[in-house]
């Protein structure tokens, strides 16, 4: 369609995040959603590149027969297994799902940012395997052929079911219930869940002084993914002002059931792979953690806590505590634009 020639600025205040009225994607400014537009701004001063870690010491360490246990060696794999495919969903989504939607254009700007992120994670996963030599096709296959792995993969790409179609459009009560939900699955679930047992693995690693290069590159990936998250939670909590009558008790309760079920999922994972537990977290431990990431992420839209438990891996929390991250960020962007290691 060719644009519509007009001396009429367009009105912000009908920019929504999806279903704006005067929804010309085009024009950055005025800007309506600054929360997005802080989130590009950031990403780009976190900017980092695989390639700038030296993984020099994690090639000695994996070629040393005895350095790493053979259940170290097994449970660094299949983190890695869980890890080279989930970026590449997300970047799906944010690319085939979301952005034709989102009627919002400094949404959009921080999108593609994030879009680039997740190539930049998948990248940096690669660069493990390659560094590493380890069995690429094993290691990338992972999600079709471990259960665990497999069953966190399809529980997610189910709800691109619909919004995938061509035909899928915003606008009705349904679809954006849809749509909504879709942000939910993959915010506060992909990017805020599924991801926090490997996190914990790979910091595993580095508090026995193993594999640093790995975790270091894991450091980055996860404070990208944590703007990933409050990013998502950002839009969520837009639409829900904007669109009220979208968040009816009916689909509050059915978020809260997918996180639950969401929390099992994830704490199975961490049981069937460390079934005798790895660097001292074990099975209760991976399960209480679990379930208090989950509860955090709920209270950000605003829903109730489901299990009330206190975080078990307190080490996580100094290094990764989204209560910090603001500070975190700061002190991080500085240093990181002045050349700073990433050193917590
Ligand atoms: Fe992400």
């Amino acid at each position: 369609m060719p644009i519509e020639k007009t001396s009429t600025p367009v009105d912000i205040n009908k920019r929504r995040i999806i279903n704006g009225e005067d929804a010309d994607v085009m024009q950055l400014y005025p800007m309506k959603h600054t929360f997005a537009w802080e989130a590009y701004n950031v990403g780009n001063a976190n900017h980092w590149l695989p390639t700038e870690i030296s993984m020099q010491r994690d090639i000695e360490h994996w070629k040393s027969p005895t350095f790493l246990t053979p259940e170290e060696r097994e449970a660094f794999q299949t983190v890695l297994g869980f890890f080279t495919t989930a970026d590449s969903i997300a970047a799906n989504n944010i690319v085939i799902a979301f952005y034709k939607h989102i009627s919002s254009p400094e949404c959009r700007m921080y999108m593609l940012r994030q879009a680039y992120e997740e190539a930049i994670h998948t990248h940096a996963y690669q660069y493990i395997v390659e560094s590493l030599a380890l069995d690429e096709g094993k290691i990338f296959n992972m999600y079709r052929e471990v259960d665990a792995i497999y069953n966190k993969a399809s529980f997610v790409l189910t709800f691109n079911e619909g919004i995938f179609n061509p035909e899928f459009k915003t606008g009705t009560f349904e679809n954006d219930q849809k749509f909504l939900e879709n942000m939910c699955v993959f915010a506060l679930i992909l990017e805020g869940i599924f991801f926090y047992s490997s996190f914990a693995v790979m910091f595993g690693f580095q508090r026995q002084n193993k594999m640093m290069g790995s975790a270091e590159q894991i450091q980055y990936i996860m404070r990208d993914e944590s703007q990933h998250l409050n990013f998502g939670i950002n839009m969520i909590n837009t639409i829900k002002e904007e669109q009220p009558e979208l968040w009816t008790p009916e689909f509050q309760q059915h978020i809260v059931n997918l996180v639950r079920e969401a929390a099992t999922l994830e704490y199975t994972y961490a049981q069937t792979v460390f079934p005798k537990g790895i660097f001292g977290m074990n099975a209760e431990g991976f399960k209480q953690y679990i379930e208090y990431i989950a509860d955090r992420r709920l209270s950000r839209v605003g829903l109730p806590l489901q299990f009330n438990v206190t975080n078990p891996f307190p080490w996580m929390s100094e290094a990764i505590d989204l209560s910090k991250e603001k500070n975190f960020f700061e002190t991080r962007v500085t240093e990181y634009q002045t050349g700073g290691t990433l050193d917590w």
